[in-house]
């Protein structure tokens, strides 16, 4: 590090601030756990929900661990790494984000009595690696088959907690049938499920419509208001004069050019509905606008057209009718054509509609979803979204675990058996590890009031004496005591506890194996986790990561 004549020699630009050793792993551990801190009074059943509101002044209220994440703003770098676990679990399973993070929170707190008594990082992490693997071994070994009357319970559970009012059984039913009316090769795609929001009505009135609905009325009142076996245009191109791109002035001089122009114009538009007819299309689903005379028109042939569809909408259209999308209307054919047995306006509430049914890919089906205010639906879609997610994972693996903790305590108990098999310092890694899992339990608990080291008591007792029914033991939130959770209607899928625990370990050792952090002030340049926020205040503590 010295040059000659012992001059220290600077190699970081001025104002680098930098962190080494225990003091950056303590200072990554502090943001990560601030992050876990922020949501765990969301996790289970009794969990509180959070309303966040944006610098706009626009609210979010929800109960929803990576919806929370991804409003509020993280700064701190290794808070950012546990956000984006958050992300992960929400795109492998849809839910256990909460979990997820919750427990990557824990194990990095088990790790700093650890740090603090001088067990390398190394060892940690290796530990903490065989412990997860071991896990998911015990969580395979648990697991039980997921025949249709644990699918609704996997269903209920993934509601309930959820601000669906008394509706979890309601809605379970129908995230079942949706499930299963879009299910292909074993596998769910919810965006084949579309959602569709309302406002109006109660949750109860949400039902479910075998086709794709969407969120237009008709444009033209003449049109019809229900066609039959349909043959659908779906239209990227504007039925209407495309505005030049420069401001242009035409100066017309005297009458008669000035009605050929108009008549030209009025041609070219009748001319678009002609080929529209010529094609034998009696709808006309367009993305962008379509001018009064082409409304006019097709009116006048008896079509039924939309306007300013959204792209999402006709991309779902096409893959449900077996249409395509046109971005040429001069070289439309036939063939170009979806079909589906009726297209209709319908009303929805005090507003209008349109359904689209018996297409002909019967693997696209849409939830109309209502309730008394934006903000209730935003959170029964989101409910649902989770729900069919895990109905899914649990249609798709066939294989669920109990909930409530239960797999937690047990995967707990047989960490400790393991960490003595494998002795030497990974054993006091191990042993956190099993500690951490608790975690789950003890949150589960103390956001319904009941006394957490109560029910870790209760649970593990249940465990050891019950046998082998005892694993499937977790909190009653009734009774606060210890009862079977299969029973209890608390079951989900297997997926969702081994990806929260590989995601946890994953992003604990990322952090863990850190041990300089060096960040410049300002700017871009010279950033070691490639984040220009990180020179803002507060660097490396969590002052100001939020
Ligand atoms: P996450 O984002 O991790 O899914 P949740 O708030 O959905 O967070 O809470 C999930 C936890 O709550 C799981 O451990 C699950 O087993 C537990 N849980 C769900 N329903 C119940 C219930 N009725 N009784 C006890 N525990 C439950
Ligand atoms: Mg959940």
């Amino acid at each position: 590090m010295y040059g000659s004549g012992n001059q220290p020699i600077i190699v970081l630009k001025e104002g680098t601030e930098r962190s080494k050793d225990k003091e950056a792993q303590f200072n990554n551990i502090a943001a990560a756990k601030a992050v876990a801190d922020a949501i765990r009074s969301t996790l289970g059943p009794k969990g509180m929900d959070k309303m966040l509101v944006d610098t706009i002044g626009d609210v979010v209220i929800t109960n929803d661990g990576v919806t929370i994440l991804k409003e509020i703003e993280v700064q701190h770098p290794a808070a950012k790494m546990v956000v984006e676990i958050a992300k992960t679990q929400d795109d492998e399973c849809g839910d256990g984000t909460t979990s997820a993070v919750v427990l990557a929170g824990e194990l990095l707190k088990q790790s700093e009595s650890l740090i603090d008594s001088n067990v390398h990082a190394t060892v940690i992490t290796n530990g903490y690696k065989l412990a997860s693997a071991k896990a998911i071994e015990v969580l395979k070994e648990i697991a039980v088959k997921a025949d249709d009357k644990i699918v609704k319970k996997v269903a209920i559970t993934a509601l309930t907690g959820k601000s669906v009012g008394g509706e979890g059984d309601y809605l379970a039913e129908l995230v079942i049938k949706a499930a299963k009316s879009v299910i292909d090769n074993g596998k769910v795609n919810v965006d084949d499920i579309k959602m569709e929001k309302k406002v109006g009505g109660v949750i109860k009135d949400t039902y479910m419509v075998e086709g794709i609905v969407i969120d237009k009325e008709r444009v033209h009142s003449r049109m019809p208001r229900k066609v039959e076996n349909a043959k659908i245009a779906l239209l990227a191109v504007p039925l209407e004069i495309k505005k030049t791109e420069v401001e242009a002035q035409i100066s017309i001089h005297d009458p008669a050019s000035m009605a050929a122009f108009l008549a030209e114009e009025e041609a070219t538009l009748k001319g678009m509905v002609d080929k529209l007819k010529s094609v034998g299309a009696n709808v006309v689903l367009c993305q962008k606008g379509v001018d009064d005379l082409v409304q006019h028109y097709m009116a006048k042939q008896g079509m039924f057209g939309c306007r300013r569809l959204k792209e999402t909408d006709l991309e779902s259209l096409a893959k449900a009718t077996g249409g395509a999308i046109i971005g040429n209307l001069a070289e439309m054919t036939a063939k170009d054509l979806g079909k589906a047995k009726l297209v209709e306006e319908t009303t929805v509430g005090s507003e209008e509609m349109t359904f689209i049914t018996g297409c002909t890919n019967p693997k696209a089906v849409s939830i109309i979803l209502r309730g008394g205010t934006e903000h209730v639906m935003d959170e029964v879609e989101r409910a649902l979204n989770d729900a069919i997610r895990v109905v899914g994972l649990a249609m798709e693996d066939d294989r669920v675990v109990a909930g409530g903790g239960a797999p937690e305590i047990e995967v707990a108990l047989r960490l400790s058996e393991y960490a003595s098999t494998v002795g030497g310092r990974e054993q006091l890694a191990i042993e956190a590890f099993a500690k951490a899992m608790e975690i789950i339990p003890w949150t589960i608990s103390e956001n319904a009031g009941i006394d957490s080291i109560d029910t870790i008591i209760k649970l593990k007792s249940a465990h050891e004496k019950k046998g082998k029914d005892g694993r499937y033991y977790g909190l009653d939130l009734d009774t606060g005591e210890a009862a079977d959770m299969l029973k209890k209607n608390v079951v989900e899928p297997l997926r969702v506890k081994t990806q929260a625990i590989t995601s946890a370990t994953e992003v604990a050792n990322m952090i863990l194996r850190i041990d300089d952090v060096i960040a410049s002030r300002r700017g871009p340049p010279m950033n070691p986790m490639g984040d220009p926020n990180m020179g803002g205040p507060g660097f490396g503590g969590i002052g100001g990561m939020m």
